[in-house]
């Protein structure tokens, strides 16, 4: 049997070479980079490169940095650490963030997306005016990790500072990309959120960046590391994992219009065959390297396991940790009834994929689809 395709790094990516290589390194190092003695500050060294590289391709200060176990976690420390813990403020967010986002807090005002996915500026503006003495915090995410679409994080964060708020930004799908501007200075994004895992590095790292002048309220308190806003001792095979994929990230980015060539195959090619096939976004700015499929009626999980039988890996974009699917928060805030938001499959590629995997998706999905087909057509006989 031929080895499976791997279409699933929006949910996780293959750990680049380069990241095992210093994840390895880091790993027979010991000592505690707190510690003052030498094996301590070795390892030290260690998060200060790494903090450096992620500093330099995100366009922020080193000490803009702080380091936290992953995306989830970041995006918790940005949305609840904005202010001190029961101190007034509020938090727009925009409706496809991703759920660590959305269940961060729970007085959170939802800012709606047009049908094509892209946040509702005009809406956005509406909320904005109407002035409030309370400090502002907008969420919003470059890239949706379901459809790709590319929000206009530049424009939001003109917005934002025009009336007094901060923006946050999780970019955990847009770091890398040529078309979306990830730069912390030039944007004016008041805190980043990024992800190893997703780009290659070990899984459990990942980070915050911040403003000049800014600061969070901590969630972990402790030992008052990374700068007292998320105590513990850190990840370091993690962290200079990360550091060695963010060292190492222009190189790949040319590779992005390959990947947009292929989805571009791939929904072309799905679409002639089966009409009724729905590219989710499609009308909107999309990164290249993810997008969304939509088989009416057909229920996500249906397709994910049928195309995992078939040797393809995928995912249906809003499966939780337990691997259960639910209907796509992000599909139903487009305007999708139940059986298109739940009926949607998610084909992401990265740094190591190639045209045969899109090709072995292809031929898979048209098996899949074509099957579903005769079934319910033998069914309605
Ligand atoms: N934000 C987005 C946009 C994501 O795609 C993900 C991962 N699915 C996360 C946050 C959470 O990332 P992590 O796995 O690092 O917690």
């Amino acid at each position: 049997m031929r080895d499976p395709v791997y279409l699933d790094y929006n949910a996780s990516a293959p750990l680049k070479p380069e990241a095992r290589d210093a994840a390895i390194s880091a790993m027979d190092l010991h000592g505690n980079p707190s510690s003052v003695h030498g094996a301590g500050r070795k390892v030290r060294r260690v998060i200060e490169t790494a903090r450096g590289a992620l500093a330099a391709r995100l366009g922020a200060a080193p000490e803009a940095v702080v380091f936290t176990s992953g995306a989830t976690e970041a995006n918790n420390l940005v949305l609840r650490g904005f202010t001190e813990e029961g101190e007034a403020c509020r938090v727009l967010v925009n409706a496809t963030e991703h759920d660590s986002v959305l269940d961060a807090r729970a007085d959170i005002e939802i800012i709606p997306v047009r049908p094509d996915g892209v946040i509702d500026i005009p809406r956005l503006q509406r909320m904005l005016a109407d002035r409030d003495w309370r400090p502002t915090l907008i969420s919003v995410m470059a890239v949706n990790n379901e459809t790709g679409v590319i929000n206009p994080v530049a424009e939001v964060a003109e917005l934002a500072h025009a009336s007094g708020a901060k923006l946050h930004v999780d970019a955990v799908q847009g770091v890398g990309l040529a078309e979306t501007d990830i730069d912390v200075t030039r944007v004016g994004i008041d805190f980043l959120t990024v992800s190893g895992h997703k780009l290659g590095a070990l899984r459990g790292v990942g980070a915050v960046l911040l403003g000049r002048g800014l600061h969070l309220h901590a969630l972990n308190r402790g030992g008052g590391q990374e700068k007292g806003m998320r105590s513990g001792t850190e990840n370091v095979a993690g962290i200079a994992s990360f550091g060695a994929v963010m060292a190492a990230l222009p190189d790949y980015a040319e590779r992005y219009a390959a990947l947009g060539g292929w989805r571009d195959k791939v929904c072309e090619a799905l679409c002639a065959r089966h009409p009724e096939v729905i590219v989710a976004g499609a009308d909107a700015p999309r990164a290249p390297h993810v997008v969304t499929l939509i088989l009416p009626g057909v229920p996500s999980e249906t397709q994910v396991m049928a195309l995992d039988l078939d040797g393809i890996a995928v995912s249906a974009g809003a499966a939780c940790s337990s691997g259960k699917v639910r209907a796509s928060h992000v599909l139903s805030a487009m305007g999708y009834d139940a059986a298109h938001a739940g009926s949607g499959v998610r084909v992401s590629f990265g740094w190591n994929s190639c045209e045969a995997d899109a090709d072995r998706f292809i031929a898979a999905y048209d098996r899949m689809a074509s099957r579903l087909k005769a079934r319910a057509g033998s069914t309605a006989a």
